[in-house]
């Protein structure tokens, strides 16, 4: 028996709703497999906020510290002039977890205007836009500091490439170097150098501005796609788009030692409280957790069973055009879990 300590902020909005279903699939595969896990509940977001006045209180930083990795539900932010930076970001910096994996691709069933999608972004995660730089320089006029770094880049654009490896072997950077000429041109020129180590890899770099037509015309023509931390941010919502919705779109948050797994999405107030949120972008962000953590056969089986329960189609939530709860679309997964023969 395998004992994995796993820290979880069930969130706010739908977060509760979607994480008490990846729950279940917790004890699914922990039925199926030899595993346990040992679950942390860890307070942060709006909720925390309002009770201690901070969204991530030092407590819970600490939880966080003493577990193998993260499972994260959505959480509100704090939006307007002075307030905190959100849960997620304060975590990527803390842990350094500078790689944001966002694997985008057409699922059994699942209405999208394009077949063949099958991408991977990778995002920087710690520097960009969001660094947290951005202040009042004089009454109307505010500024973002933009961050580029040659290690940042170079460490994330080693990511892709290696990851491009193991998939269709091909990469490309989305930058807009021809206008941002310090932050995105150390972006284009490390790209530059790092290709030359990957020659098996085929290297292509593009406006984002164009990366961002060209995606929702040909989306079947990209595999890897490196970007700083905006853009990644906005092309990974996007690509979402294509391949069904934010329900269907999972994510990794990557450090050198510890990971933090998130649905992209965030914590729908429009639908919260309802058990109609799809919980599937959680359950997979669960499976990537698993393959992180060295169990591929279970991070295989979980990602199994979601196809499999959607190819019966009888549990969809409403994105997915049909009408059975957040929970039974769950327990449906679990059932999947539990028939395949391993
Ligand atoms: P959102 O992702 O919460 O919602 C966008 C749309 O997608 C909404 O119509 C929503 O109903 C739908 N949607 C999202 N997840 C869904 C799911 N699992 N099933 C079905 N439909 C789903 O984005 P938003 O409205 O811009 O943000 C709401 C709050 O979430 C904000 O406070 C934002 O800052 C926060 N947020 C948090 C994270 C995070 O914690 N990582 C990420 C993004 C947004």
């Amino acid at each position: 028996m395998k004992n994995y300590k796993i820290s979880i902020i069930r969130g706010d909005g739908i977060g509760p709703e979607v994480i008490s279903a990846t729950e279940r699939i917790i004890e699914a595969v922990e039925e199926k497999f030899s595993l346990k896990f040992e679950k942390i509940l860890v307070e942060a977001g709006l909720e925390a906020y309002k009770k201690y006045g901070t969204n991530l209180p030092d407590f819970s930083l600490e939880k966080i510290k003493h577990s193998d990795c993260l499972l994260k539900g959505p959480t509100t932010s704090l939006e307007g002039e002075g307030t905190e930076l959100g849960v997620p970001v304060k975590i990527r910096k803390y842990f350094d977890l500078y790689a944001n994996l966002r694997p985008l691709k057409n699922f059994p069933r699942i209405n999208s205007i394009f077949k063949g999608v099958d991408l991977l972004i990778v995002r920087e995660n710690t520097e960009g836009m969001y660094s947290g730089l951005e202040y009042k320089i004089s009454e109307g006029t505010n500024i973002g500091i933009r961050v580029a770094t040659k290690r940042g880049a170079e460490r994330i654009i080693n990511v892709a490439f290696k990851l491009a490896r193991e998939r269709k072997e091909r990469v490309t950077l989305g930058h807009k170097s021809n206008v941002l000429k310090m932050t995105d041109g150390l972006y284009k020129d490390v790209f530059e150098k790092v290709s030359k180590n990957y020659p098996d890899v085929e290297a292509k770099e593009e406006h984002i501005d164009a990366l961002a037509m060209k995606l929702v015309m040909r989306p079947q023509d990209y595999d890897v796609i490196v970007l700083e931390n905006l853009y990644g941010d906005i092309i990974s919502d996007l690509a979402a788009g294509l391949v069904g919705g934010l329900g269907m779109a999972p994510s990794a948050n990557i450090g050198e030692n510890f990971a933090m797994f998130e649905p992209i999405h965030g914590s729908a107030p429009d639908i919260a409280g309802k058990n109609i949120a799809n919980p599937i972008a959680s359950i997979l962000s669960f499976s990537m957790c698993l393959d992180w953590l060295g169990e591929k056969n279970a991070s295989h089986v979980v990602e199994d069973a979601v196809i499999n329960s959607l190819k019966r189609g009888d549990k969809l939530t409403l994105d997915l055009g049909g009408s059975s709860t957040t929970h039974e679309l769950a327990e449906s997964i679990a059932n999947e879990i539990l028939s395949i023969s391993v």
